[in-house]
């Protein structure tokens, strides 16, 4: 016998953010190895891990969860007493493979229990979801997976766009993804020299190419722009 449990909103915290931002799983061997340490953590004496193309599965002989442990286990970044003691070293758990696959199911039955668990985690849906959430537009999500999650991914903020447009390289109605899809395909795929770029453009937004410009002492005066110094 199998019974299903779903993920709920609900099962999302506001702890989520500070979790993610703090980049714990530098590349996918390490999500993996994050699965593989909870077979261990459960006993498991014999662990199995396939790689096909399109499908990751890891099988082990571990304790297995009776539901009790299973509802807990979805629970993401929810504190009921102290965050700390709650949320864990990691805090992250289940959902470390959020940003690696779309789709996470776990089958678990504890020893010597009739009925088991499936959890289904459909990771793509929630990461549309969450950035659906007021508060967490494309920009917020896309520094998450870049600072957080080194994920190859470049930030666009309003002094980019500022810039961009004041030196005729944008139209007033600027789309996100076009911003984006142009740094993608001028710059190198690096993710250190992504993280310099947006550096870099920030501190010139926030230097000189504010809402009052100061052209004469930026290091961009030379090439043509709109404005001059206000
Ligand atoms: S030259 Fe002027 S418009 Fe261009 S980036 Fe610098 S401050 Fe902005």
């Amino acid at each position: 016998m199998v019974d299903r449990i779903e993920f709920q909103k609900e099962d999302i915290g506001a702890e989520i953010l500070p979790i993610l931002t703090t980049g714990l799983y530098r590349n996918a061997l390490d999500t993996l190895r994050e699965y593989i340490q909870n077979s261990i953590d459960a006993k498991a004496t014999k662990i199995e891990l396939v790689v096909d193309p399109d499908v990751v599965s890891i099988r082990d002989d571990g304790a297995g969860m009776i539901e009790a442990s299973a509802r807990r286990a979805i629970r993401l970044g929810i504190s009921e007493k102290s965050p700390l003691d709650n949320v864990g070293f990691r805090g992250i758990g289940i959902y470390s493979a959020l940003n690696l696959c779309d789709q996470l199911v776990m089958h678990t039955r504890a020893r010597r229990q009739k009925t088991g668990y499936m959890l289904q985690f459909e990771f793509k849906r929630m990461r549309d979801e969450l950035l659906q959430i007021k508060g967490i537009g494309p920009e917020t999500a896309d520094s998450i997976l870049l600072y957080g999650l080194e994920k190859l991914v470049f930030v666009v903020d309003r002094y980019t766009c500022r810039i961009l447009w004041r030196h005729y390289l944008l139209d007033e109605d600027i789309d996100y993804d076009y911003v984006q899809q142009l740094f993608t395909d001028a710059l190198p795929a690096d993710l250190r020299i992504y993280n310099e770029y947006h550096a870099l453009l920030v501190a010139l937004g926030k230097n000189y190419c504010r809402p009052r410009p100061r052209c004469s002492a930026c290091p961009l005066a030379e090439f043509t722009h709109r404005l001059e110094d206000h």
